[in-house]
């Protein structure tokens, strides 16, 4: 028996959940109301506080971040090409498929993991309209070069923000930055609404767009001005995120302490490179390492070890997007244009942290960390 294998298994995340007789008295008031959906009021309320927490004046609730994805690109009518980052979940990319845009995978910068804007010029053709880049585990991108670029070329700018709940940057939140910014409310999300997602927006016009596409394209009664989906967000789901917020900044709070202490942990392990974008402006909601050369094990061997001991740590993101069978044949995905993004893919490793994790488990992950090195060599 390991005396640093945990008794049960602990996964990357495990959400964040307050009692359950908090929440009651919402599912009570929802069943009184008979209002279940259609921007009834604790939708309305989840908007405002939301965009408040956040510090955003246009935010428009999804029932989940991927249709929130795939309306953000609707509501600019941005069609032919759109630059983007192979290092990401599959959404990103699957929303430029769901409105018939052909993605261009551009390479990452290896401190950030983010887009590397040196590399998107060279990217940019006559069809090109958009960059769709992703804030990679709540690490701002270089907004500033980004906006520089898009401004130049004529094009419009969608970050894909899941990762960058309540991120700010230069004092105010990363979520203002572009046309429009893309959150999702996930269950393995820092802030969660069991499924949603929203758009924020920079004006209220742009707003009132979106909210006519999540409801089909109606305007009202008699009039659809477009092809919409169904992307409304119910009251149940609604009431949840209100309840969460009350509890976000302890829980972000958490995040952040465990995430200093495994950095303090592994900062002597030979061959662990520890979150190398650095904590600045980030809401710790990954704790990426990365597997180098001068560690005994692989970075799969790695995993697997720590599998055996009851710690299921993941490979995000691990195989690229850029690898999956409907992006493989372009030539953008080519492995020769995307070396770094390859080199990251192959070595990182997110352990796990959440709110609940207690500091004593973080301890003994480490040193399992610390340990499989020494049992390997
Ligand atoms: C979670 C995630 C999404 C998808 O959000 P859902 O709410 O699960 O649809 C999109 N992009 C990234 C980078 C994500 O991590």
């Amino acid at each position: 028996m390991d005396a640093n294998k945990p008794a049960a298994p602990i996964y990357v995340t495990q959400p964040d959940l307050p009692p359950l007789e908090d929440f009651l008295p919402y599912l009570q008031d929802i069943w009184n109301s008979k209002t279940l959906t259609n921007g009834g009021p604790y939708h309305q309320r989840l908007e405002q506080a939301l965009g408040e927490y956040l510090g955003v004046k246009h935010l428009s609730l999804f029932a989940n971040g991927t249709l929130a994805l795939i309306t953000a690109l609707q509501s600019l009518r941005i069609h032919g090409e759109v630059i983007t980052t192979p290092y990401s979940f599959v959404a990103t990319a699957h929303s430029l498929l769901w409105n018939n845009i052909k993605p261009v995978f551009v390479d990452i910068d290896p401190h950030s993991f983010n887009l590397d804007p040196a590399r998107i010029e060279a990217a940019i053709t006559p069809q090109t309209t958009a960059i769709m880049p992703v804030h990679c585990y709540g690490a701002p991108c270089d907004v500033e070069e980004i906006d520089r670029i898009a401004c130049n070329y004529g094009l419009r700018v969608i970050y894909d923000a899941a990762h960058a709940f309540g991120v700010r940057h230069q004092e105010r939140s990363v979520l203002e930055y572009g046309d429009l910014s893309v959150l999702s409310f996930h269950a393995t999300k820092a802030f969660n609404t069991f499924e949603g997602g929203a758009i924020i927006s920079q004006d209220a016009r742009m707003k009132r767009h979106i909210d006519h596409l999540k409801n089909f394209g109606f305007v009202d009664e008699v009039t659809v001005v477009a092809a919409g989906i169904n992307g409304k967000m119910s009251e149940i789901n609604a009431a949840f995120g209100l309840l969460q917020l009350q509890g976000v900044d302890a829980a972000l709070a958490k995040r952040r302490a465990i995430f200093e202490r495994y950095r303090q942990q592994l900062a002597t392990v030979a061959g662990i490179a520890s979150a190398p974008q650095g904590e600045a402006a980030s809401n710790h909601s990954y704790y990426p390492i990365l597997v180098q050369d001068a560690y005994p094990l692989s970075r799969d061997a790695l995993y697997q070890y720590l599998r055996d001991h009851n710690v299921y740590a993941r490979r995000y993101f691990h195989p690229l997007i850029s690898d999956f069978p409907m992006y493989r044949h372009m030539p953008s995905a080519a492995h020769a244009n995307l070396p770094v993004a390859r080199r990251v893919s192959a070595q990182v490793l997110c352990l796990p942290i959440f709110p609940a994790l207690e500091m004593e488990q973080v301890d003994a992950i480490a040193a399992l960390i610390a340990k499989a090195g020494l049992d390997g060599s």
